[in-house]
């Protein structure tokens, strides 16, 4: 495996170290004897390893940076372990789910130790309250079929869910395709408890359904992508399961149509519980994977998925709406009465992503937000953006939120195409604010959309995060290096791994 170019370590490294102090190379000496010690509390935890070592220097941006050691720790008392021994030395800390996030968040950019939580997989139900208490490691898809042995939903469903775990679910506050319904991760997280950078324990928020004592650390926490404290618990709201689902894939000639149709859906005060758009490049993308189209005698079309649940009654009254307002500009359209046949339909959606790179090597996956009524105009950006920079902007993404996945492709070994995928993203970030939109929606910052903070925030927003993070974790040993140092993702090759994910 490659791993970042060594140049730019130092780089980060060495701005790293004159903002936080954390160690660099004259430190090694200390950084030998803090390991040391780790391996002393925590006998046969401490993996150094080259296996281990490249296979927590990585996560879906798929830069790598070898750290110095991982730590899979079995129970949550060796979290406090861990960070005191880390707070006391100024050793690097980053905490790892599964190593699925898509900005480089869970990649070790200032070395140090990697601290993996997979392990802790404790999940307890509270019958009375529907109250579920879940370990960090516990991954979003074993949660949900778990609960739902109890009739029970837990429904934030980012694509990476078999995966994808709880505690890197709330760090990046995760989103998915029944956010149009349910909303995110945050909206179900009613405590949390977890580690401080020094090693203390705290609590935020209790297993109940109300709790105002003090301040809201608890919303502080979620989505900080492991820079202000480390989740070892988290006490999650559950909804009953819906009693039934239906889905209609429609085609339109256009994105407009498409999207228009979203924006009337809503109107009309019909929420489905998912509402996938993908545009023509995405399904041109998909149908030359499939080698046939997906809808016979309408190739390169613009799609919708829509979901509808609840009961047969509300469904059956929520679909009337749905085809009447797709009657006038709908080519056709299939439907799913099962679970499986929902699946199959879904799993179009899925293969987009990886189809795309039939037209290049390299892509920048964006998730921006606009306002609904402005999607269409953000998509008519990406096609004269495409236009412009010449290089294919395929889109596709959570229609029903205004929460897009931009693509802009190009090849890695093509400097021309660097340059210009770089003009490009620049001129979507600041166009998506521009619409009055978010830069992230789902994925948070990382490094990836570090260069783009400044586009979305005052100077004053960005410092008063700062003092923060300074003040939760005075010696800058949690996750140094994101959301706040720009990270020129473009200037670095991705390393050639398969990830769990990879089909
Ligand atoms: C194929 C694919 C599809 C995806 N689809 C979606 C989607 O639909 N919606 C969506 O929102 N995201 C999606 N993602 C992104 C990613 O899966 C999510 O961000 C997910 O929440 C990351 O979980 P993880 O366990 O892999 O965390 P990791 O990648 O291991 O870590 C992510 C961040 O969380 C921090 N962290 C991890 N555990 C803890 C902890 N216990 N305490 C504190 N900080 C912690 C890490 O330091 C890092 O900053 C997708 C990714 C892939 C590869």
């Amino acid at each position: 495996m490659n791993g970042i170019a060594s140049s730019n370590i130092c780089r980060i490294y060495k701005r790293i170290h004159l903002k936080s102090k954390v160690s660099t190379p004259s430190k090694k000496q200390t950084s030998i004897q803090a390991l040391k010690q780790l391996q002393r509390r925590l006998p046969g935890r401490v993996w150094v390893g080259l296996k281990e070592l490249e296979a927590a220097s990585v996560d879906n941006l798929r830069i790598s940076v070898i750290p110095d050691a991982v730590v899979k720790v079995a129970a949550e008392a060796d979290v406090g372990v861990v960070l005191k021994l880390a707070n006391q030395y100024k050793i690097p800390v980053t905490a790892r789910g599964a190593g699925s996030s898509a900005t480089g968040s869970a990649v070790p950019v200032c070395k140090g130790w990697v601290l993996d939580l997979s392990e802790l997989k404790g999940i307890k139900l509270n019958p009375y309250s529907k109250i579920v208490t879940v370990g960090p490691g516990v991954t979003t898809e074993a949660l949900q079929k778990k609960v739902a042995k109890a009739g029970l939903f837990y429904p934030p469903d980012p694509s990476s869910k078999k995966y994808s775990t709880i505690g890197g679910n709330i760090a990046c506050n995760a989103g998915g395709m029944r956010c149009v319904k349910y909303g995110v991760t945050r909206d179900y997280v009613l405590g949390l408890e977890g580690y401080l950078a020094n090693g203390s324990f705290v609590k935020w928020g209790l297993p109940l359904k109300k709790f105002v004592s003090g301040y809201n650390l608890k919303d502080l926490w979620i989505g900080s992508e492991g820079t202000l404290g480390i989740v070892t618990q988290a006490h999650l709201k559950l909804l009953p399961l819906p009693e039934k689902r239906w889905m209609g894939m429609f085609a339109f000639k256009n994105e407009q149509k498409a999207l228009k149709l979203v924006a009337n859906l809503l109107k009309a005060g019909v929420v489905p519980s998912l509402c996938e758009f993908l545009d023509r490049q995405s399904v041109l993308c998909a149908e030359r994977f499939l080698n046939k189209p997906i809808f016979p005698g309408h190739s390169g079309v613009s799609i919708l998925m829509i979901e509808l649940d609840g009961s047969s009654d509300m469904i059956r009254a929520n679909k009337k709406v749905l085809l009447e307002l797709t009657k006038p500009s709908s080519l056709g359209f299939k439907e799913a009465k099962t679970e499986k046949a929902s699946e199959d339909l879904l799993a179009i959606r899925r293969l987009c992503s990886q189809s795309m790179y039939a037209i290049a090597d390299t892509k920048l996956n964006e998730d921006v937000v606009v306002p609904i009524e402005k999607q269409y105009e953000l998509i008519r950006y990406t096609l004269e953006l495409k236009k412009e920079i010449g290089l294919s902007t395929p889109t596709f993404g959570h229609a029903g939120d205004g929460n897009l996945h931009v693509h802009i492709m190009y090849n890695r070994s093509n400097k021309s195409d660097c340059t210009r995928a770089k003009q490009g993203i620049l001129k979507l970030m600041k166009k998506v604010v521009e619409l009055g939109g978010s830069i992230t929606g789902e994925h948070g910052i990382g490094l990836a959309k570090s260069p783009f903070l400044k586009f979305q925030h005052s100077p004053e927003e960005i410092a008063a995060m700062q003092s923060i993070r300074k003040a939760l974790d005075p010696k800058g040993i949690l996750n140094p290096g994101k959301i706040f140092e720009p990270f020129q993702v473009w200037h670095h090759t991705p390393v050639e791994t398969k990830m769990p994910w990879d089909h």
